[in-house]
């Protein structure tokens, strides 16, 4: 073990370290929450206290507030480690509109672009720098690393650190080096979403966290209604079309396997007046940001994507997530699926599958290309380690009992308190496809979320007039992010709009008590939003 802990340095003079009081006016200030969801204090209470973390959350669980609030009270910057390049642009204005100065250093930027990011940087102009792995292995980053002061380095998606998932990338392993490099040892923290024994192991070793915590979430989202129908492909088509145009108010995100099977999607959702736009691997970079900028602006409802463009959207309102065929794993598909509903108003997640999709996936896993120093043996055991991946993948498809208790069985959540029967699974409810097979126009689309849901409580349907009054507010949104070049949800989310419209806030100290209202956006969208929600 190298390198000194931060607080460790004996220092007289030595300020009191952060606290979660602090943390707390913190997420208030930038975020608009009174309290912090599951998991997140924990791991953010580590790190200001000088400790490793490892955290283990379903995608949607708040994993990036648990740095980004310490990266806010640590001072200095906060260097986070994401695969993600193409959402790195997104995710700094989103802190923008939050009131923390981020910023990213990726091969988007020309040499004279990162030189200017950098000089700012050591002029302490940010809270935090966005950087893919590659970027750990610069030298001249290195020096500017030492320079910069980093209290901590956040590494999101750390599975890709491990060979055992899909998403396996090598310069993951050069985080460690990287950590050992800097005159004075950050914190780590590490992020995922995968949760299996193997891969968490990995990533404590690999990325070699020093005695960390670890905090592993629970993987019940219970604002999440899970389908699962066995179709063809050509009735796998005849459902997406017929869902999509029930739904056609509504964002979602459809991942199919094949860029032709993106194409021919997409050209069938347009025929039938539903505005979608597709992202694979085969499209130029141009494109492909433009077709995610409009997904993201609300002027596509629908994103077609393969499943290549892995990790690729943070966008908080997508109410539904439809995989037309079978991801390899249940934490691939949980993750995809998860990206529905982040916001925890109701979502549904639809997996549509066929026999002809197991052969596929047997077949891409016995092709599997392996480097060419990995030895024989080694590849029988990860060859074999992907089968047992995807007979889970296969088992949750075929499955006759409660989908959401078998992710929550799989994810190692403890069964005890969950019910056998739940209120929102396909095999729970009995919900089959046919209505939109039959591709008929059912009446009453507004509330088609809560099907198969017996009671809401405490909501009740939304009177006509609340409605109303969400729907002006969304326009309101749309035209005040159009504004600022930012997509709707990074002004309010949903939820946040919900919560106007159930309390008619009439100043702007009743706007702060809305949950998701924060100093920061009541500054900057308070009184438009007021004047909306009091306009007759
Ligand atoms: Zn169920």
């Amino acid at each position: 073990m190298t390198g000194a802990r931060r607080g460790n340095t004996g220092g007289a003079q030595e300020p009191a370290p952060p606290s979660l009081v602090d943390a707390r006016e913190a997420l208030e200030r930038h975020f608009g929450y009174a309290s912090f969801r599951p998991g997140q204090e924990e791991v953010i209470s580590a790190i200001l206290a000088g400790r490793d973390a490892l955290a283990v959350m379903p995608t949607g669980a708040g994993k990036s507030v648990c740095y980004q609030i310490p990266a806010v009270l640590l001072g200095g910057l906060a260097l986070v480690v994401s695969p993600l390049i193409s959402l790195m642009d997104d995710q700094v204005r989103a802190l923008k509109e939050a009131g923390i100065r981020g910023s990213y250093l990726n091969s988007s930027l020309t040499a004279r672009q990162q030189e200017i990011v950098m000089r700012r940087a050591l002029d302490g102009w940010y809270d935090i720098m966005y950087v893919a792995p590659e970027r750990l292995r610069d030298m001249r980053f290195r020096s500017f690393a030492a320079a910069a002061g980093i209290p901590l380095v956040a590494v999101d998606e750390a599975h890709c650190v491990s060979q055992w998932g899909q998403d396996f990338r090598p310069a993951y392993r050069d985080i460690a080096g990287f950590v050992d490099s800097l005159p004075v040892r950050p914190v780590v923290a590490a992020l995922t979403a995968t949760a299996t024994r193997e891969v968490r192991d990995d990533v404590v070793d690999l990325i070699h966290l020093h005695d960390p915590v670890v905090q592993v979430n629970g993987f019940d989202r219970p604002n999440l209604s899970l389908y699962s129908y066995e179709l063809t492909p050509k009735r796998r088509e005849q459902f997406i079309v017929g869902y999509a145009t029930h739904n056609a108010a509504q964002p979602g995100i459809v991942y199919a396997t094949t860029r032709k099977g993106v194409d021919g999607l997409v050209a069938s959702l347009c025929a039938a007046g539903v505005t979608a736009v597709a992202y694979h691997a085969g499209m130029d970079n141009v494109d492909r940001t433009e077709a995610q900028r409009r997904f993201a602006a609300d002027d596509a409802r629908v994103m077609v994507a393969t499943n290549a463009f892995g990790m690729g959207i943070d966008k908080s309102d997508v109410r539904y997530v439809i995989n037309a065929g079978l991801p390899l794993s249940l934490e691939e598909y949980y993750q995809e699926a998860g990206r529905a509903g982040r916001d925890g108003e109701p979502a549904e997640c639809l997996l549509l599958w066929s026999r002809g999709d197991i052969r596929t996936c047997h077949y891409l896993i016995d092709n599997t290309e392996f480097a060419p120093d990995v030895p024989a043996s080694e590849r029988r055991r990860l060859i074999g380690s992907r089968e047992h991946l995807l007979g889970e993948m296969i088992g949750y498809a075929m499955s006759d009992s409660c989908l959401r208790r078998r992710i929550l069985r799989y994810f190692g959540q403890n069964l005890d308190q969950v019910p056998e029967k739940c209120p929102a699974c396909s095999v729970c409810t009995g919900a089959v496809p046919d209505a939109y097979l039959r591709r008929v126009d059912v009446p009453g689309g507004a509330g088609r979320a809560r099907r198969g849901r017996p009671t809401d409580e405490g909501e009740g349907l939304a009177s006509d007039a609340d409605e109303q009054l969400f729907q002006r507010l969304r326009t309101l949104r749309k035209t005040l992010a159009d504004r600022s070049s930012v997509p709707p949800y990074v002004v309010f989310s949903d939820a946040t709009l919900r919560g106007m419209v159930r309390r008619r806030p009439q100043t702007l100290d009743d706007l702060l008590c809305v949950p998701g209202v924060g100093a920061v956006k009541l500054d900057r969208y308070g009184d438009a939003f007021l004047e909306e929600i009091n306009r007759l």
